[in-house]
Order: structure tokens, then C-alpha cells, then sequence
């Protein structure tokens, strides 16, 4: 064996080929479970290993953060290399660490911060109010995805051509006023973070130039989901380098954020890659999960056309539950959990997946009940939780005193006096002078712009932020003075009941998650900063606690993973496919792509289910199957039928 032949091993003839394909750009282009991501970790293993190139000239950009730690995994293992080395991360992370490292390039502040979605809604509501424009008129939520495509599609206002109609000008009215405020309190939305870091490099051609001549190879995992701003991106950064892209167009689930299916078709046009590797053969699943898989994507006629086969052997069939109501179901698959969760390895190797992330509730009671351990990716997460998001915005004010955001969040939270006219006139004060709130503060104190009472409950808070701002402290310690001495942790003291036992608890869990960030923590950006980004890019896909127990996600965050147990549950119509896509161009085949992605999670065995009745946000609601059920192969799924007995349980569990 010669000394890289350890790299092919346990790869088939095509996968062989796509890791040791030549120096040049590569598309490898197959279904789901056929081993792409395998082969893009082996592939980085064999630039470093074979072709001697440096691990740091390598950038490998994926779609979770939860897939990028396990790239730098596995490549860990193989090459026995330190994981922060590397660069391997989401397109948002990346561009966050470039940010960071070039802020002022970039025209940003340090301690520049990261918005939310809810953050940023809650922005765009400032705005309105601002304008005197009826949210009704012009609702948040829409005015904000206006301002996201913008973003996607490279425009800040200033590019923005629009006609001159009332209702674009309008937008664009709003998109301005958005955006300097952002500018002014040093925040940026997720789509900013993509688009500066374009800009940063289009506009500094040798600081592009640094990152073309570093980064040798780029490797991107789920090349399908690529959205325009991110493949112009990658085309500024590789256009003497090389990328190895990895994909396959029947997992495309991102199109409501702007990814493209034909950027695989642009790739191959404005890259012309060398090889283009197709793999077909499926390692993951049985051979009646891949034919539920097969049978349904057949439905879609926007297809590149592949079909997925195993030599695995068939296996069982695949189970359909149809449920009396949503309490029925969660009982059920809180049952067969209890009852053969051992058989595929232990609960932590078992998921339930969902459309949206407000089913999670009655699954989560339904394990509780049983002292089922779970894991729950998404829905309200830790860092999204009130008394988090608190605490936060006091480490933000430390960061940056200029984030209005978080000026306006704990300005007088817990309640210290500062009343709502006192809070007005700050923001008028702001407003005037195009300053941050915190400007304005300074300048109301120094010129004795508010009664004496309003003076003093404000000096007394600007005190505090800057007496804290003075403290030389680790991140975990400032975080503990930081919900002591605002009052956060009195607060909720005072209040004593069960909710309140559980924010001390959570404010806890903030002090210990700092901590921990801090151990592992070893780049060179400012630790607290890195911090707070953390909590918002990442906050998501980490889950809670380390309990070793059942995954609950929604299907959009289980791309990519695999399990040997998967229940796939709502299969509903209107709920699956959802209503909102349904209302799309594409998007009933969009919806039918995100069932496969369910289905391909799969490796043994595979139960779907759906309830005739549902509570979806405090509507009951009567649906049919989903059609999807209807377009899996006959002979395939077989019904599960229960003793009556324990139907009657599930029933009594209805109120
Ligand atoms: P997805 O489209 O869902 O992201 P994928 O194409 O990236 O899937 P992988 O996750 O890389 O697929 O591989 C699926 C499973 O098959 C993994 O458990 C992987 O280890 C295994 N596998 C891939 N190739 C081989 C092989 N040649 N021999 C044995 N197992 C393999
Ligand atoms: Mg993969």
C-alpha cells in the first residue's frame, strides 16, 4: 500500500476518484447518503496528506455549524491537527472572522454586533415608528425580507434603482433609515454579514489578493443551497484557486432564502470543473427507505435525474401512523422510543423530525411524561430567552455602548425610574442629531436637558454601564458581576415563583456557557465579542445542556445528519407541504425535496405519521394526509395498527 492508499480505503470507485481528482475545480453532483461529505473530508485529507498542501491553504465552508465541528472532527482524526487551525466553518461564520479581523476595512466599529431575525424585526419596527408609518400599512415582516433580498442581491440603499412610485420609494425610504441606524449602533443582520464580507474584499484588492494566494482550495458541502451573494463571493475568492463543490440539486431547501438550484448549472459554466463526479450508490439507508425516497422525488420535474440504489437489502418497511390528534401522536412515538430506542443504539441516535418548529411542544411533554431524555435543536433557544437576552444586552453595551438595541432592551430593565417620557426624549435627542442613544445620554446630562429626577435615574445608569465597562474581569466573572449588579438576578428573586426559579436557573447556565466558550476559546479576536456572536450564530444549532438523549429538529436543520431511527411526523396537508410554500412558484417541489431530505435521514428504520386533528398556535385545525404519503411507492409503507386499548389512552390525553 503506497502511503496515501489509507485515504482511499473504504471508498468506492467513484468516490476515489473525486478525492484524488486533479488539482483543478471539481463538482461532485449525487444523492443524499452517498457519501459526498465522506469524500470532501477525504479530499481535504488528501490535499494535506498527498499533494502536500498546508491545511491553512485550505477553506472548507458548509451549511451548520453542527456539520463544520464535525468536519474538523474527523479531520482531527485523521491528520491529528488543532481544529481552530483550520478554516472550516458556515459562509456567515467565515465572514464573520474576516470582519473581525479587517474591521476597520470594513468600515465597522470593534465591537461591532450581530442582529437576530427577531432583532432585526424588532429594528424595522423602530423604523416605522420613526417614519410615523401604520404597521398595518406596511407590515414588519415584509418590509424586512424587502430588505434581505436587497442585501442578497448586493445592495446597500445608495445602489438601490427603484422607480417612482409610492410604494418603492417608500421602501427605500425605510431601507435608508435601517441602515444607518444600523451603522450607527455598529450592528449588522445576517445577509450584512455576507455582503460586507464581499465588499471588503472587492473593494481592497490586496487584501483579496492575500486571501486568493492562502487559500489554495475551497471546498464547499451542500453547494445546492447557495445563495447569489454567497456564490459571487466565492467567485471573488477563487478565481485562481481551486473549489471542490459537493452537492445534490434533490436537496435544494433554501429557496425562500434566495438559493438557486442554477448556480450548480453557473458553476459549471463560469468554472468549467475538470471532473464532474456523480455518485449514485447509497450507504446509509435500506432498500425501501431509499425506494420511499426514489418514488416521491420522481414527483418533481425540475430535476437533474439521478436514482439512488444500495446494496444494503431491502429492511422493514416503512411505518405509517395516522393519529387521532397531535397528543396521539407524540404518544406514539413516545412509546416506540421507550420501547426500541435500544435496538438502534440509545436515544441520542434517534430523531424526530418536524416542519415547524411549534410542533416541538407536545413532543417534548409527550418525553417528559415518560422520562425520555431529548435534545431540542431550534425553537426557542437558550440565548433567545428573555432574561438571556437581557444579560446579553448589558455584555453588548460593554461591547459597544453605541448599540441602540441594546441600549433600549435594559435602559430601564429591571426598573430603575427611567420612565417612558425620559426614554423619548433620549431618542428625540438622537434622533435629531443622528447620534446613538447613548450619545445622546451624554449630551442630555451635560446640558441639563431632563428634569432632575429623569437626570439622575439616567447618570445612574450610564454609571453603572461604565463602572462595569472599567472592571478587568475573565468573561464568566464579568457575565456573573453583570447579572448581579444591574439587578437582573434581585429581580427575579423578589419574585419568587416556578418561571422566575427557572431565569435564575437560565442566568445560571449563562455564567457556566461563558465559562466553557472561554476554555475552548483560542483565536486571537476579542474574546467577548466572539462571545456574543456566538450566542446568536451559533445559539441555534447547539441544543441545550449536553444531555445525551433523542433529537428533536425541524427538517431544514437535519440536512446532512443521519440517524438509525427516524420518525418524520405531520405529514399533513397544509402543514406538509406548508400553506406559505404551497403559495409559491416551486414551492410545492421545494416542499417534496425537504420530505426527501427527512426521508434520507434514515438509516434502519423509518416512521411517518399524521394527525386528523392538530393545536398549531392555539387553532385546532382538521387536515387530510399529506399528499406526499400518496406518492410513496405501493408496497412500501404499511400501516401501524394499534390495539384499541391503547388508542384509548392517547384519546383520554385529549382535553
Ligand atoms: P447527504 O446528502 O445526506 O449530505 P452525503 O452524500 O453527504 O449525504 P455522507 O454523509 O458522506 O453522505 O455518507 C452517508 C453514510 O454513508 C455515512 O455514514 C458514510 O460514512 C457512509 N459511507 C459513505 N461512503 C461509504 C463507503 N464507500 N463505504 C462505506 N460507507 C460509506
Ligand atoms: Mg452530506
Amino acid at each position: 500500500m503506497s502511503n496515501s492508499d489509507f485515504l482511499l480505503q473504504n471508498l468506492n470507485i467513484a468516490q476515489r476518484q473525486a478525492v484524488s481528482a486533479p488539482l483543478a475545480h471539481t463538482l461532485v453532483l449525487a444523492g443524499a447518503g452517498s457519501g459526498k461529505t465522506r469524500v470532501l473530508i477525504q479530499r481535504m485529507a488528501w490535499l494535506i496528506h498527498t499533494e502536500r498542501q498546508s491545511p491553512f491553504q485550505l477553506l472548507a465552508v458548509t451549511f451548520t455549524n453542527k456539520a463544520a465541528k464535525e468536519m474538523q472532527r474527523r479531520l482531527q482524526q485523521v491528520l491529528n491537527i488543532k481544529p481552530q487551525a483550520l478554516w472550516v466553518g458556515t459562509f456567515h461564520g467565515i465572514a464573520h472572522r474576516l470582519l473581525r479581523r479587517h474591521y476597520a476595512q470594513a468600515h465597522l466599529p470593534a465591537g461591532f454586533q450581530i442582529l437576530d431575525n427577531q432583532e432585526q424585526y424588532n429594528m424595522v419596527r423602530r423604523v416605522l415608528k420613526h417614519t410615523n408609518l401604520d404597521e398595518k400599512e406596511w407590515p414588519p415582516r415584509q418590509v424586512q425580507s424587502h430588505i434581505n433580498q436587497q442585501k442578497e442581491g448586493g445592495f446597500y440603499p445608495e445602489q438601490v434603482e427603484t422607480g417612482n412610485g409610492y410604494h418603492s420609494q417608500t421602501l427605500l425610504k425605510l431601507y435608508h433609515h435601517y441602515h444607518s441606524l444600523c451603522q450607527q449602533s455598529g450592528l449588522l443582520d445576517f445577509a450584512d454579514l455576507l455582503l460586507r464580507a464581499y465588499l471588503l474584499w472587492r473593494d481592497n484588492p490586496e487584501l483579496l489578493a492575500q486571501y486568493q494566494q492562502r487559500f489554495a482550495h475551497v471546498l464547499v458541502d451542500e453547494f445546492q443551497d447557495i445563495n447569489p451573494m454567497q456564490y459571487r463571493w466565492l467567485k471573488l475568492l477563487a478565481q485562481h484557486n481551486r473549489v471542490f463543490a459537493v452537492g445534490d440539486d434533490d436537496q435544494s431547501i433554501y429557496g425562500w432564502r434566495g438559493a438557486d438550484l442554477a448556480h450548480i448549472h453557473r458553476f459549471q459554466q463560469d468554472f468549467q470543473p475538470n471532473q464532474l463526479v456523480k455518485l449514485e450508490q447509497n450507504y446509509r439507508s435500506t432498500g425501501m427507505i431509499l425506494a420511499a425516497a426514489n418514488g416521491l422525488i420522481a414527483q418533481n420535474r425540475q430535476r437533474l435525474g439521478k436514482n439512488l440504489w444500495t446494496q444494503a437489502g431491502e429492511g422493514a418497511p416503512i411505518y405509517l401512523y395516522q393519529a387521532y390528534n397531535d397528543l396521539d401522536e407524540a404518544g406514539f412515538i413516545a412509546d416506540k422510543l421507550q420501547a426500541c430506542a435500544t435496538q438502534y443504539g440509545g436515544y441520542q441516535h434517534c430523531a424526530v423530525l418536524y416542519r415547524v418548529n411549534a410542533q416541538s411542544r407536545v413532543l417534548e411533554e409527550a418525553l417528559l411524561k415518560r422520562n425520555i431524555p431529548y435534545r431540542i435543536y431550534g425553537g426557542l433557544r437558550f440565548y433567545e430567552r428573555a432574561e438571556i437576552k437581557d444579560a446579553l444586552a448589558y455584555l453588548r453595551l460593554l461591547a459597544h455602548v453605541d448599540d441602540d438595541l441594546a441600549y433600549e432592551r435594559v435602559v430601564n430593565f429591571p426598573p430603575r425610574g427611567i420612565g417612558k417620557t425620559t426614554v423619548e426624549t433620549v431618542r428625540a435627542h438622537a434622533r435629531r442629531h443622528g447620534c446613538s442613544l447613548w450619545q445622546a445620554t451624554t449630551a442630555l446630562l451635560g446640558n441639563a436637558g431632563l428634569s432632575a429626577r429623569a437626570g439622575q435615574a439616567l447618570a445612574k445608569f450610564q454609571q453603572l454601564i461604565q463602572n462595569l465597562k472599567q472592571r478587568d474581569l475573565t468573561l464568566d466573572e464579568l457575565a456573573q458581576t453583570v447579572i448581579e449588579q444591574t439587578g437582573l438576578i434581585a429581580y427575579y428573586q423578589k419574585k419568587r415563583g416556578e418561571k422566575e426559579e427557572m431565569r435564575l436557573e437560565n442566568l445560571a447556565e449563562l455564567v457556566r456557557a461563558c465559562h466553557q466558550f472561554s476554555a475552548q476559546y483560542e483565536e486571537d479576536l476579542p474574546l467577548l465579542s466572539a462571545f456574543l456572536t456566538h450566542t446568536v450564530l451559533e445559539a441555534g444549532e447547539a441544543g441545550q445542556g449536553t444531555v445525551q438523549g433523542v433529537q428533536l429538529m425541524t427538517l431544514h436543520i437535519a440536512k446532512g445528519l443521519e440517524f438509525p431511527l427516524v420518525f418524520l411526523c405531520g405529514l399533513e396537508e397544509n402543514l406538509f407541504p406548508h400553506q406559505l410554500a404551497l403559495a409559491e412558484l416551486n414551492g410545492l417541489e421545494e416542499e417534496r425535496r425537504l420530505c426527501y431530505v427527512g426521508i434520507t435521514r434514515a438509516m434502519r428504520q423509518l416512521y411517518l405519521s399524521y394527525a386528523q386533528a392538530r393545536c398549531l398556535h392555539g387553532m385546532e385545525s382538521h387536515s387530510r394526509p399529506s399528499r406526499f404519503i400518496s406518492e410513496i411507492p405501493i408496497g412500501v409503507l404499511e400501516p401501524v395498527h394499534l390495539s384499541s386499548a391503547h388508542q384509548t389512552v392517547y384519546r383520554n390525553h385529549n382535553p
